[in-house]
C-alpha cells in the first residue's frame, strides 16, 4: 500500500478509537434494516443488555474451560471449526460464518491482510494485534451465535423483540438482529480480555481490501458519534 493511504488509514483509526461504545452500537444499529421501528429510549435498553449479556456469557464460558485456545475450545464445546484462505471483496466481505448447529468457518485472509496493514504503519495504531489474536477475536464473536444458538430460549439477544405492527388484538413481533450483534462484539471483547473497543476492527478489516468501502464506515460512525 502506498505510504499516503498508511498515513491517512492511521490518521482514521487513531481518530475512531477514541470513539466510545455506544457510538459503536449506534451505528450497527442503522445497519439493522429494523432500525427505523426502534424507539432511542427502547434502544438505549437493547444496547445495555446487549452488553451486559455479551459479557456474562464470556464470564461463565471462562469459568467452565480450562484454556482459550481455540481449538481446544471448539473441540470441548463440540463445534466443528473450519480455517479457510478465500479472498474478498468491497462487494463481498465475509470474515466467518456460523451455522447451526455447530460449524463455524474462518476466513484467514482477511485476518492475515489486516495485520499486515496494521505492521506498515510506522506506528502501529494496535501494537499487540497479532494474526492469533485477531483468529481469536473472529471465533469468540461467532463462538457466541453458537452458544445463543443453543440457549434460544432463554438467552436475552434471542428473545428481545420489536412489534413490527399492531391491529386490535394482533401484534407482529420480529427479533432485532442487531442485539445479538452487539452481545457477540461485547462477548469478544471479554473472552480476549481487549483494551480497545473491539467494534473499530470491522474498520481494519474491511480497509485491508477497500479503503473506499472503509471510508463509509469511518463516516457513518464519526457522524452518528456527534
Ligand atoms: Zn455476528
Amino acid at each position: 500500500m502506498k505510504d499516503k493511504n498508511i498515513t491517512e488509514f492511521e490518521n482514521l483509526i487513531t481518530r475512531l478509537l477514541k470513539i466510545d461504545t455506544i457510538s459503536w452500537c449506534k451505528y450497527a444499529l442503522k445497519k439493522d434494516l429494523l432500525h427505523k421501528k426502534v424507539e432511542p429510549a427502547f434502544f438505549d435498553e437493547v444496547v445495555k443488555k446487549s452488553l451486559q449479556c455479551g459479557k456474562n456469557e464470556a464470564m461463565n464460558i471462562a469459568k467452565s474451560l480450562s484454556s482459550h485456545d481455540i481449538y481446544h475450545t471448539a473441540k470441548n464445546l463440540g463445534i466443528y471449526l473450519k480455517i479457510i484462505e478465500q479472498q474478498v471483496g468491497a462487494n463481498y466481505l465475509s470474515f466467518a460464518t456460523f451455522t447451526t448447529p455447530n460449524k463455524i468457518v474462518i476466513n484467514c485472509t482477511p485476518i492475515q491482510r489486516a495485520v499486515n496493514l496494521l505492521n506498515s504503519c510506522p506506528t502501529n495504531p494496535l501494537p499487540n494485534l497479532s494474526y492469533d489474536l485477531l483468529l481469536k477475536i473472529i471465533f469468540a464473536h461467532e463462538l457466541f451465535h453458537f452458544l445463543e444458538s443453543k440457549n434460544r430460549s432463554t438467552i436475552y439477544t434471542k428473545n428481545v423483540k420489536i412489534v413490527l405492527w399492531q391491529f386490535l388484538w394482533l401484534k407482529c413481533k420480529s427479533n432485532l438482529r442487531v442485539a445479538s450483534e452487539i452481545a457477540a462484539f461485547s462477548f469478544a471483547q471479554e473472552y480476549c480480555e481487549l483494551d480497545f473497543s473491539i467494534f473499530v476492527l470491522d474498520f481494519v478489516l474491511c480497509y485491508s481490501f477497500s479503503s473506499d468501502f472503509a471510508k463509509k464506515i469511518f463516516d457513518n460512525v464519526v457522524k452518528t458519534g456527534d
